[in-house]
C-alpha cells in the first residue's frame, strides 16, 4: 500500500485555534488526494473520515466544530493498491498511548517497506505495521525511545528510508516536526500566518494562499524543522548534492497556483507549451487542452505558434463527482472522462492540436479521442511529459510497468522518440502524437535535468538507495 497525498501542519505561537485553517488548507490540497482525510490535534484522537473534507464538514459540522487546538496536522490521502480504510488514513498514531515519545504522523510519498522492515527487525521489532508510514513512524519512535533527538532519529533511520517522504508530525509535547527526504522528491514548504502568529507547513504553497499565509521558503531536501513555543528550529539530517525533484508535480500533480522550488507551476506549464510549439510546429486550426492541468501548456503553445486557443473540452463542474481527477482514481476513469464534454462549435470539422500533460495508461486519451472528438477533422496529440516507460516508487501511483502504455506498445527497445510517437499515436488513434523530451521538460520547468528525478522516463533509479524489483499489480496485492 502506498501513500501519495497532501499534508499540512500549523503551530500558533499565540494560542489561536488552528483547526479552521487546517480545514481550509486541506481543502486547497484536495487535488492531491480525495479518498480520505484527517487531522490530529494535541490530546485528542485523530479525526479521520473517508471522502472529501467538504463532505465531512457538511455531514458533521458540530463534531468538527468541537475540534480545537493551537497546534495540529492534517492530511488528504489517495492510495490505489488497496481499499481505502479509515485505519490506514492519516494522521497515524505511533506509540501515543505508551509514553511521552508518542506522536501522530502524516506522510506524502512512498517508502520501500522491505528495507524499513529489515531496520526494525534489527531493533527487535517484529510486527510494526503494514504501511510504509507506520514502519517509518515505528522506526523513528524506537530511536526516540533510545534518547535520540528528532534530528538524530531521522539521521539514524535515513539509510533505511528508501524513496520519498515529506512529512509532518505532531508530538506528545505539542511540538510540530516536519522533514523532507534528502532528494526532495515531493514538495514541502513553510509559511507564516501573521494574524494568528502561526508557522504553516504544507505540501504546496496553494494551501498557504488559501489561509492567507505568506510563503517563506521551501523546506530543503534533507532538512528537518521543529516549531514549538520557542519558535522555529532548522536542522539537517542529511545533505545531498544530487536532488531529484519530481517533474510530474509541475506538469500534472501540483496546483497551478503553487510555487515549488521557487518556480511557479503555472509558468512552468506554459513554458513547456512554448517548447512543444518549437519542437512540434505544424499546421492546425485550434489548440485545445485536455482539462484541467494541460490548460497553461496549451496557452503557451498557442502563444508561441499563433494558432488560436479554444476550450474545446470542458469538465462539467456541477456533477457531483466532477472534481475527480482521472489519474488519481483509475477505477473511476471512464466516469471522469464522461464528465468531459466537447464543445462542438470549437472542435467539429477542425484540425485539432490537442495538448495533454502525459499518458500513463492511455485509457483517458483513447476515450477522449474516440468518443469526444470523433467529429474533429484531425487530432494531433502533444504531451508535456516524456514517454513513461518505468514505474514510479517515489509517490506517484503507477507502480507497475505492465500498466504503462508507452512500455506496452514499444517495450524499452524503441530506437527513437519518433518511433515511440508513431507507435503510441496508432494505439490512441490520432493522426500524430508528440511527446516532450527530457531536455524540453527540464528547460520548461527551469530545473537542470540532473536535479530532477526522471526515473519513470529513463529507468535510472540511482536517486534512490536500491533499484526496485518491478512487480505486477497481482504480486503487489499478495
Ligand atoms: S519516477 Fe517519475 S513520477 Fe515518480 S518521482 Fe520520479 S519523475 Fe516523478
Amino acid at each position: 500500500m502506498e501513500e501519495h497525498c497532501g499534508i499540512i501542519g500549523i503551530f500558533s505561537n499565540e494560542g489561536h485555534n488552528v483547526v479552521p485553517m487546517l480545514l481550509l488548507g486541506l481543502e486547497s490540497l484536495q487535488h492531491r488526494g480525495q479518498e480520505a482525510w484527517g487531522i490530529a490535534i494535541h490530546g485528542k484522537q485523530p479525526y479521520k473520515r473517508t471522502g472529501l473534507v467538504s463532505q465531512s464538514i457538511e455531514r458533521e459540522p458540530a463534531e468538527i466544530a468541537r475540534l480545537s487546538g493551537h497546534v495540529g496536522i492534517g492530511h488528504v490521502r489517495y492510495s490505489t493498491t488497496s481499499t481505502s480504510t479509515l485505519e490506514n488514513a492519516h494522521p497515524l498514531e505511533i506509540g501515543v498511548a505508551s509514553d511521552k515519545k508518542g506522536f501522530c504522523i502524516a506522510h506524502n510519498g512512498t517508502l520501500e517497506r522491505e528495507l524499513l522492515t529489515e531496520a526494525l527487525k534489527e531493533e527487535g521489532c517484529a510486527s510494526c505495521g503494514v504501511t510504509d508510514t507506520a514502519l517509518m513512524g515505528r522506526g523513528l519512535y524506537e530511536n526516540l525511545r533510545q534518547g535520540k533527538s528528532w534530528v538524530e532519529a531521522f539521521e539514524a533511520l535515513n539509510p533505511y528510508l528508501n524513496g520519498a517522504f515529506s512529512t509532518v508530525i505532531l508530538t506528545s509535547e505539542e511540538e510540530l516536526v516536519s522533514a523532507r527526504d534528502e532528494r526532495g522528491f515531493r514538495p514541502l514548504c513553510i509559511g507564516w500566518h501573521e494574524e494568528t502568529c502561526s508557522y504553516v507547513l504544507a505540501s504546496e504553497s496553494c494551501a498557504l494562499d488559501a489561509i492567507g499565509a505568506r510563503l517563506l521558503r521551501d523546506i530543503q531536501p534533507g532538512e528537518l524543522v521543529r516549531v514549538n513555543k520557542g519558535g522555529l528550529v532548522e536542522e539537517r539530517f542529511s545533505v545531498q548534492e544530487r536532488h531529484a525533484h519530481c517533474p510530474f508535480e509541475y506538469t500534472y500533480f501540483a496546483h497551478p497556483s503553487s510555487r515549488i522550488e521557487g518556480i511557479s507551476v503555472y509558468a512552468a506549464r506554459k513554458n513547456i507549451g512554448r517548447i512543444l510549439a518549437e519542437g512540434y510546429g505544424f499546421e492546425g486550426d485550434v489548440v485545445v487542452p485536455v482539462p484541467d492541468s494541460a490548460r497553461p501548456a496549451a496557452l503557451g503553445y498557442s502563444e508561441k505558434s499563433g494558432i488560436p486557443f479554444e476550450e474545446g473540452l470542458m469538465k462539467d463542474r456541477y456533477k457531483k463527482k466532477g472534481s475527480w481527477r482521472s489519474f488519481i482514481e483509475p477505477e473511476k476513469r471512464e466516469e471522469v472522462v464522461s464528465n468531459i464534454t466537447a464543445i462542438k462549435d470549437a472542435v467539429n470539422g477542425k484540425r485539432l492540436i490537442l495538448i495533454d500533460d502525459s499518458i500513463v495508461r492511455g485509457t483517458s486519451s483513447r476515450i477522449i479521442v474516440e468518443k469526444k472528438l470523433k467529429e474533429a477533422k484531425e487530432v494531433s496529440l502533444l504531451l508535456t511529459f516524456p514517454p513513461i516507460m518505468y514505474p514510479c516508487y517515489m509517490g506517484i501511483d503507477f507502480p507497475t510497468q505492465e500498466e504503462l502504455l508507452a512500455y506496452r506498445v514499444c517495450g524499452t527497445t524503441a530506437k527513437s522518440l519518433d518511433e515511440i510517437n508513431r507507435k503510441v499515436a496508432e494505439n490512441i488513434g490520432v493522426a500524430f502524437l508528440g511527446y516532450n523530451n527530457i531536455e524540453g521538460l527540464s528547460k520548461g520547468i527551469g530545473i537542470p535535468k540532473d536535479q530532477l528525478c526522471l526515473s519513470c522516463a529513463t529507468g535510472d533509479y540511482s536517486c534512490i538507495r536500491r533499484k526496485p524489483k518491478f512487480k505486477t499489480r497481482k504480486e503487489m496485492k499478495r
